[in-house]
């Protein structure tokens, strides 16, 4: 065995950036007496709506799992309609669809960047199809010129799962922005966070209206109501407790100003992972493709895939050898095609999605996040070469 030099600590494969003013606006939200959804969730709501570029209704929730769900709701999608979407995400994606009532048809992927293939999207609709539902992975916007296309012709609504991908962009424009609602996730491991919390953008007035009484018990307030503050309500239909907290806003308020500064901090970052592992590219490993010339890439997550033809250990080996050096790795994903929930209850077969489940197989995510040192990419770098290398097939 060689020597493991280096780290005393574990070195995460995610953590958010918090910085001064966050802090002091949670102590001050805490001191005001008001810690759930007020002013600060609406100030929070309109700085993304500004920076998502306006003209765009932002309704905060308490996590993107919900804001999926009221997306899906919202479409007025339910028992006997479906959802094109890819398996190779977290269970959220395909649970709200199936939470709605809808069914999740799951299209394989490209084994490149990981986002789903349109011409597998154009022979899975049927008569039932209504709503295409991608999610751009790592932060690298999918195919949303030929989506759109698509979804023009068979009249489906395009739902974007971009919990991923904020501050990403594309030709069409940012990512979340592209469709008939975008969903965002504030999760900690997210370009920003709240903690926990998500949101619904839309352009579609009546969407967000719609959302804004699902997410809270399903109760209107009418005008008159609030003009003389009865606090009479009315419930017009089945809603859930989706609210984000003023404590949340708190964070999200200096993460909305953050956000472009800590994408390119990370694609800096991934940059250079590039540059130190790039000839064993396409070898030992596959890196995570570049976005085409012109697009914004949100770098949430750096995901390799191990070239297991060429290495005589598989995945867990790799993560086990990249343990022993304090190095914690990730998982993104394995398919949801291959888990026992949507093999019983969509009939899904291991051999449905075959690029789905090489990249199950393969995919390694490394450390990768704004306050990461340039060192600790080297470090990183170095001992994934020294692993691969000293485990290559000859
Ligand atoms: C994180 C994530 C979600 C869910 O977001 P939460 O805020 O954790 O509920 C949904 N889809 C994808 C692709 C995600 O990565």
């Amino acid at each position: 065995m060689s020597e493991k030099p280096g780290r005393t600590e574990m070195l995460p494969f995610s953590r958010p950036h918090i910085g001064e003013e966050e802090i002091a606006e949670v102590v001050a939200t805490l001191r005001s007496g008001w810690l759930t959804t007020g002013p600060r969730v609406e100030a929070f709501e309109k700085a993304l709506a500004q920076y998502l570029g306006g003209d765009i209704h932002v309704v905060a929730v308490n996590s993107g799992t919900a804001a999926l769900h009221l997306s899906v709701l919202g479409t007025g999608l339910g028992p006997g309609d479906e959802v094109i979407t890819t398996p190779m995400t977290w269970p959220a994606t395909a649970n709200m669809i199936m939470a709605a009532g809808a069914r999740p048809v799951f299209v394989d992927i490209d084994r490149t960047t990981l986002n789903l293939l349109p011409d597998r999207v154009v022979g899975a609709v049927t008569p039932r199809t209504r709503a295409i539902l991608p999610v751009h992975f790592a932060g690298l916007c999918c195919d949303m010129a030929e989506l759109a296309k698509i979804a023009a012709e068979h009249s489906l609504a395009v739902i974007e799962d971009a919990a991923h991908a904020l501050g990403a962009s594309c030709s069409e424009g940012k990512a979340g922005t592209l469709g008939l609602a975008g969903c965002f996730s504030f999760h900690p491991t997210k370009p920003i966070t709240t903690g926990e919390g998500g949101a619904l953008v839309t352009r579609d007035p009546a969407l967000a209206e719609k959302a804004r009484i699902l997410l809270f018990h399903g109760v209107t307030r009418g005008a008159r109501s609030r003009a003389s503050g009865s606090g009479e309500y009315e419930v017009v239909e089945l809603g859930f407790k989706y609210n984000m907290l003023d404590l949340q806003a708190a964070l999200g308020i200096h993460q909305v100003a953050r956000i472009d500064t800590l994408r390119d901090r990370r694609a800096a970052l991934a940059a250079r992972y590039r540059e130190l592992l790039g000839d064993l590219d396409g070898d030992l490993v596959f890196l995570p493709p570049d976005p085409p010339p012109g697009w914004l890439h949100s770098w949430h997550i750096y995901v390799i895939k191990l070239n297991l033809e060429r290495l005589t250990i598989d995945r867990s080996a790799f993560r086990a050898a990249l343990r022993e050096r304090m190095i914690a790795t990730g998982l993104h994903y394995l398919s949801l095609h291959l888990q026992p929930f949507y093999q019983r209850e969509l009939g899904c077969r291991p051999e449905d999605f075959p690029n789905a489940a090489w990249a199950s197989e393969r995919v390694v995510t490394l450390p990768l996040f704004a306050d990461m040192a340039e060192e600790d990419v080297a470090y990183v770098a170095e001992a994934v070469r020294e692993v691969l290398v000293a485990n290559a097939r000859r």
